[in-house]
């Protein structure tokens, strides 16, 4: 048993946890459970926890479908909400094994994200990332079910309606900071009902760890409050939907590798062809950073979400954002179009394998776009070679086939069980017939 593993022992003692939540998430980002008795743990480090893959989305075929779960002992957190006098509930998040090889199981979103850290490794970098996940909070109707109805909105006819919001954020950020979150910043974003909640950069599989264990501790948190929390991109028509912002920098021994005192940007050579990487993939990218058929509903011109590939030091329409950084550590890239409905390690692992493929490759990035490229027209826009994202969620997943770079990206288990799901999901949403169409026609024709 590892120190790391001894600490955790410890603390459950100490801390009377008698139960712990053994964690992981498919391949469409889905948190999942299993939850074992407490006194298992140190079972847990030795052996592992078996459990059957195959009724998990995306993993085995039933004649397959033995796992082995094993918990990484930095991801040990107690539950805040299942706190009590005398007994806790303690989470972590662990590693899925294949019983009958005994490797890592390649379908493992984790492992995904581990092997594209691999390869950055071998280049010589550590990968830093800080995510800023936006959500909306909606009340709850009589029978506990979500509504799209803020509960800050119609406030003036409230008593403690701003208050309210307020109060629950606060709520969330405790429950946060008790799961060990250093929380930078929170604001109320420019829709009404809409969040956001930005925490300090780590490592990229701690980070992604924490955009898993986010999602959880929002909803738990709104739902004690009768809010419900949600991170579907685009809630309500017209308005701002949420994003999930994504800042990258990549370190060499301990120092910012995308810093340059001498560039006009502040960014290295190694920033620039990131950047080009990044560029260059994003069509496929998008398939895995904005997955669900809602997603394509934000990527519209007009809401602060991007539409175009192209990147920028100034304006919110580019596709990559060079934010003002006040220190040579804090010089960094922000993607901006992935979503909150993403899987956090499959969305970092193609981010970083075309950001590293860029570098590998040299790519040319172009120049900033420092106008509102929103209103460009196509003309415009072919003068200054500007792409457009994929429109929808099916264009998307042509694109993520025909890019070998970022299908590989995924490995050789997820990349076909993720188009797979895509595709099915897509082509659902065709053939329904949806509350615009109805209220639009049924009564014209
Ligand atoms: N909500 C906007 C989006 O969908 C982002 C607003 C901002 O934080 O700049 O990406
Ligand atoms: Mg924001
Ligand atoms: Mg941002």
């Amino acid at each position: 048993i590892t120190e790391a593993e001894q600490a955790v022992l410890d603390e459950i003692e100490e801390k009377d946890v008698d139960f712990l939540r053994l964690q992981f998430t498919d391949i469409l980002g889905t948190v999942k459970n299993v939850s074992v008795p407490a006194r298992q743990a140190e079972k847990a480090f030795s052996e592992g926890i078996y459990f059957d893959g195959s009724s998990i989305e995306g993993f085995v075929r039933i004649q397959e479908s033995d796992m082995r779960l094993v918990p990484d002992p930095d991801t040990f957190a107690i539950l805040p909400w299942r706190q009590k006098e005398d007994s806790a509930a303690a989470r972590m998040i662990c590693d899925v094994y294949n019983t009958s090889t005994g490797e890592p199981f390649e379908g493992d979103p984790r492992r995904v994200l581990k092997n594209a850290l691999e390869r950055a490794e071998d280049l010589g970098y550590d990968v830093n990332a800080a995510p800023e996940p936006e959500f909306f909070l909606f009340e709850e109707d009589e029978e506990g079910r979500a509504t799209t109805k803020t509960n800050d909105a119609g406030g003036y006819f409230d008593l403690a309606p701003k208050d309210l919001a307020s109060d629950v954020r606060r709520d969330i950020i405790y429950g946060l900071e008790d799961m060990g979150f250093e929380i930078e910043a929170s604001h109320h974003e420019v829709a009404e009902g809409q969040h956001e909640i930005n925490f300090e950069y780590d490592d990229a599989l701690a980070t992604a760890d924490n955009v898993a264990t986010f999602r959880t501790v929002v909803r738990a948190i709104a739902a004690q409050h009768d809010l419900h929390a949600t991170f579907m991109p685009k809630p309500i028509p017209k308005i701002n939907g949420s994003g999930m912002h994504t800042h990258f920098s990549l370190f060499e021994d301990g120092e910012n590798a995308f810093h340059d005192e001498d560039d006009e940007f502040n960014l290295s050579d190694e920033a620039h062809s990131f950047l080009a990487g990044i560029l260059e993939h994003a069509p496929a990218i998008t398939a895995v950073a904005n997955p669900t058929v809602n997603s394509y509903k934000r990527l519209v011109p007009g809401y602060e979400a991007p539409v175009y590939v192209a990147w920028s030091d100034r304006n919110r329409s580019a596709l990559v954002r060079k934010p003002a950084a006040r220190t040579p550590a804090a010089s960094r890239i922000e993607l901006r179009s992935p979503d909150p409905s993403c899987n956090p390690y499959l969305a970092f692992a193609v981010m970083i394998h075309a950001g590293l493929d860029g570098i590998e490759q040299d790519l040319e990035c172009p120049d900033p776009v420092r106008e509102n490229i929103y209103e460009f027209d196509e003309q415009k826009r072919d003068e200054y070679g500007i792409d457009t994202l994929p429109s929808n969620l099916g264009k998307a997943v042509d694109a993520l086939e025909d890019d070998e770079a970022i299908y590989s990206a995924l490995g050789e288990h997820v990349a076909p069980k993720f188009v797979e799901a895509k595709r099915q999901e897509f082509e659902e949403y065709l053939v329904d017939v949806s509350e615009w169409e109805l209220d639009r026609y049924l009564e014209t024709f």
